[in-house]
């Protein structure tokens, strides 16, 4: 029954745009990005061209956008959401929360209706993407917020973060796990690598950023500097920064023990300085 109801609300929807006869097509010739984008939404130097807006009852619009080296927008959301099709070089994008991704020429990047995020160039190299929006029916599409710090830029992981003790690797060597134990307990093994990462820490109930957080905050309560030092790496890794690390520690000295507080402060010490 509410199958049919939806199909039929559907169906009214989308009567007026079929029943209106369209008598031509808009071609919008390709154009370089040469309009630099504002400041106030932007940090180093971005283009804009080739700009298109459908005709309504479509909202659809959207422009093509160069990011030179470094640049990238600020901290934004899109009421409707954005979708991003990356048509030359390499960028990044992050998710508020979730760790910073690499994207190439050719992916499409699917930004959910009200997801904060930014998106720009990588450190290295430029990057050129079709950013597609909509328009809602009342107010704006963008909502503009703070800059993305040079931290929070850069919290990608440069190079593979020493693995956590108890976790599987990515490649083919066997995984920390199997090199710990998997001679004398390889079920246990088997487990860490299957259950905790390959099920609980993939699971995107909480993002990798949360689940970092939560973990930390247990090994430090718990009193485990080992576990701890790879875990604040992941944490690192995670796009967690020093900054929100040493004040989680200074937090949990009230709730886990000032000892166990001066402890996490070592490790974090040796852990910033190999990062
Ligand atoms: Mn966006």
């Amino acid at each position: 029954m509410t199958r049919i109801i939806a199909t039929a609300l559907v169906l009214a929807l989308a009567a007026p745009a079929i029943a209106r006869a369209q008598d031509s097509l808009t071609v919008v010739r390709g154009t370089p990005p040469t309009d630099l984008a504002p400041a106030e939404h932007f940090t180093g130097t971005v283009r804009v061209g080739n700009r298109f807006q459908a005709e309504a009852p479509a909202r659809i619009y959207g422009a093509t956008a160069t990011f030179e080296p470094g640049a990238r927008t600020y901290w934004h959301v899109h009421t409707l959401g954005q979708t991003l099709i990356v048509t030359a070089g390499t960028g990044r994008v992050q998710h508020w929360g979730g760790p910073v991704q690499e994207i190439h020429s050719g992916d499409v990047v699917l930004i959910p209706p009200g997801a904060k995020h930014w998106h720009g160039a990588s450190p290295d190299a430029p990057m050129t993407h079709v950013a597609l929006v909509e328009n809602p029916e009342d107010g704006p599409s963008t909502e503009w917020m703070e800059e993305v710090t040079g931290d929070q830029y850069t919290a990608r992981r440069q190079r593979p973060a020493p693995a956590p003790a108890d976790s599987a690797s990515e490649d083919d060597r066997p995984s920390r796990a199997q090199q710990l134990m998997g001679d004398i307990a390889p079920r246990l093994a088997d487990l860490t690598d299957d259950v905790l990462y390959g099920q609980v820490w993939a699971s995107p109930e909480l993002s990798q950023r949360d689940r970092s957080l939560v973990t930390v905050s247990a090994l430090i309560a718990m009193n485990r500097p080992d576990q701890l030092r790879s875990h604040l790496a992941r944490a690192r890794a995670n796009g967690v920064t020093q900054q929100e690390l040493i004040e989680m520690i200074t937090h949990l000295a009230f709730y886990a023990g000032w000892p166990n507080a001066v402890t996490a402060i070592s490790v974090a010490r040796e852990v910033f300085q190999e990062n």
